[in-house]
C-alpha cells in the first residue's frame, strides 16, 4: 500500500514549506495590521459608529490569522507525518490519498470519503476540503 514515491513526497514537502514562509509572512502582517488599527483607534474617537466600524475590522484581520494558525499547524503535522512515514495516508481509514489531492491539499490529512465524512460531523471548519 505505497501511496507516494520519494520524488513526490518531495515536491509535496516543498510546496509545504513554501506555504509555511508565506503563511508565517501573512500572520506577522496580520497581526501588525490589528495592532495599528487599535493604535490608531484611541481615545480620539468620538463617533460611535466609527468605532464599532474599526472594532469589526480588528476583529476579522484576527479571523484572519486565526485561519492562517490553522493552517500553519497543519503544516506542521504534515511535516511530522513525513517524519514519520505516515504521510499520504488516511488518518481515519489508513487509505492512501491520491497524489492529486495532495497537490491540491499538501495538508490533507484524509481521504476524500473520510474528509466528507468530518466535515458533515464538525461542519466543515476543517483547512482541507475534499476535492
Ligand atoms: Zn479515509
Amino acid at each position: 500500500m505505497s501511496a507516494l514515491t520519494p520524488s513526490e513526497i518531495e515536491i509535496l514537502a516543498v510546496k509545504l514549506s513554501k506555504r509555511r514562509e508565506q503563511l508565517s509572512a501573512m500572520i506577522r502582517a496580520g497581526t501588525a495590521d490589528a495592532a495599528h488599527d487599535s493604535e490608531r483607534l484611541g481615545p480620539q474617537v468620538g463617533d460611535p459608529g466609527d468605532e464599532s466600524a474599526a472594532l469589526q475590522q480588528t476583529d476579522l484581520n484576527l479571523t484572519e490569522v486565526e485561519t492562517e494558525l490553522r493552517e500553519l499547524k497543519a503544516i506542521d503535522r504534515a511535516f511530522e507525518r513525513i517524519k514519520e512515514g505516515a504521510y499520504g495516508y488516511c488518518i481515519d481509514c489508513d487509505c492512501a490519498i491520491p497524489y492529486a489531492r495532495l497537490d491540491a491539499y499538501p495538508t490533507a490529512e484524509r481521504c476524500t470519503e473520510c474528509q466528507t465524512r468530518h466535515e458533515r460531523m464538525y461542519g466543515g471548519r476543517d483547512t482541507t476540503p475534499s476535492l
